[in-house]
């Protein structure tokens, strides 16, 4: 966020207070960062599981930094149950294993809420969402409250991996058109959660597997980069091959890129159009939109994550070593913040994107 700009016409006159599901994790922890002063949300909040319950957040939470909020230290973790938490505006990081019970009692109960769980990212009415790449996802809601009698709602972000891929692939598949992908991702341990990857396994080492992920990166990218027809999504018509792996990174996920386009392009081309790139213009100026959602670094060796995972307060996707690919048309790197862009930042620039639409009521 950045201090020196004008307050968005979509201000509130008060902050509307919100909940953190899973707060004591590593997710719920950016959370509480991100949101500390924030100047739409307030976390009035925090729940997790029963081993957390009834302790204060400092109690209960092994916090990974060293700016705990005074506030939120005090507050009491709470159950994850819609009957105990008021609050209209539910943020979610919670394990995949509970959120997906969860998350649809809180939809139910009418909260909206803004998930980072896998659980609902691919139903059929539910919006997987990185704004500037797709907020017109967002038309699905009436139609899921429709099917599903919900008075609330589910918004999800993508897997943390499939976030940098899909930023750096969206200007492309606009401009020329994407057939194929082949993605290698170096994956962060912070993408593991807490405590996750233990150091004896992942220190001096790569890890070349990660359950689940090379398969939520090969179906999340097309769902992004598709388009919603009034009736359902309609995934791009890519075809995506990954391989994930675990590396010896704090924060930060590295993705290498070979794209073949529908039709030839020299690598300044490609430069030119992922440089002039910002998004869906509806969300330039919320208080968690980076300046530019991309940068093109034209430096040999870079993006670096321990450089370049905090570009933008780690909102911002850098793009580099643009360049043709012998056997496609390019390649690229492209390297995100996992736990923010790709987690707990994503979810609550989905959440002002909702807020500067009219989607909740006055606080
Ligand atoms: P984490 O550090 O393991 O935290 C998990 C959270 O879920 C904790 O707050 C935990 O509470 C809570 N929880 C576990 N079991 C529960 C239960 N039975 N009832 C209620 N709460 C329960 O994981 P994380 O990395 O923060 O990830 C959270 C979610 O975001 C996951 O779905 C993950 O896949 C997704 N995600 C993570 C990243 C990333 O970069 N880390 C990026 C994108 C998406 P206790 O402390 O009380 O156990």
């Amino acid at each position: 966020m950045s201090a020196a700009r004008s307050p968005h016409p979509a201000t509130p006159s008060r902050k509307w207070p919100v909940a953190i599901l899973g707060a004591t994790g590593a997710v719920g922890q950016s959370f509480i960062r991100l949101l500390a002063n924030h100047p739409w949300f307030e976390v009035a909040e925090v729940a997790a599981s029963d081993r957390s319950a009834g302790k204060s957040y400092r109690e209960a939470t092994h916090w990974l930094e060293s700016d705990l909020p005074a506030r939120v230290a005090r507050l009491t973790v709470g159950r994850c149950d819609p009957a105990l938490v008021q609050a209209p505006i539910v943020f979610s990081a919670l394990d995949a294993g509970v959120a997906g019970d969860v998350e649809a009692a809180f939809a139910r109960a009418g909260r909206v809420v803004l998930s980072n769980a896998k659980n609902f990212r691919m139903e059929e009415d539910v919006p997987l969402v990185i704004p500037e790449v797709n907020a017109s996802h967002l038309a699905a809601l009436p139609v899921q409250r429709t099917r599903r009698g919900w008075r609330g709602a589910i918004v999800t972000n993508a897997n943390c991996a499939a976030t940098g891929a899909a930023v750096a692939l969206a200007p492309l598949q606009a401009a020329f058109g994407i057939e194929q992908v082949f993605i290698t991702t170096m994956q962060a341990v912070s993408g593991a959660g807490y405590p996750g990857v233990p150091s004896l396994d992942i220190l001096g080492n790569v890890i070349p597997y990660i359950g689940e992920e090379e398969e939520k990166v090969e179906r999340e990218l097309p769902k992004l980069l598709g388009g919603w027809d009034g009736v359902a999504f309609r995934p791009a018509s890519f075809a995506v091959s990954a391989h994930t792996n675990r590396v010896p990174v704090e924060h930060g996920h590295t993705a290498c890129l070979s794209v073949k386009l529908n039709r030839r392009v020299t690598a300044a081309e490609a430069q030119d159009v992922l440089a002039a790139w910002r998004g869906d213009p509806s969300v330039m100026g919320l208080p968690t939109a980076p300046e530019q959602p991309l940068v093109v670094t034209m430096a040999d060796a870079r993006p670096q994550p321990r450089r370049d995972a905090m570009a933008g307060n780690g909102m911002t996707v850098t793009v580099g070593r643009v360049r043709r690919d012998p056997v496609l048309d390019l390649r690229l790197v492209a390297m995100s913040h996992n736990v923010i862009r790709g987690a707990a930042g994503g979810s609550v620039l989905n959440a002002e994107v909702l807020a500067a639409r009219g989607e909740f009521a006055s606080p």
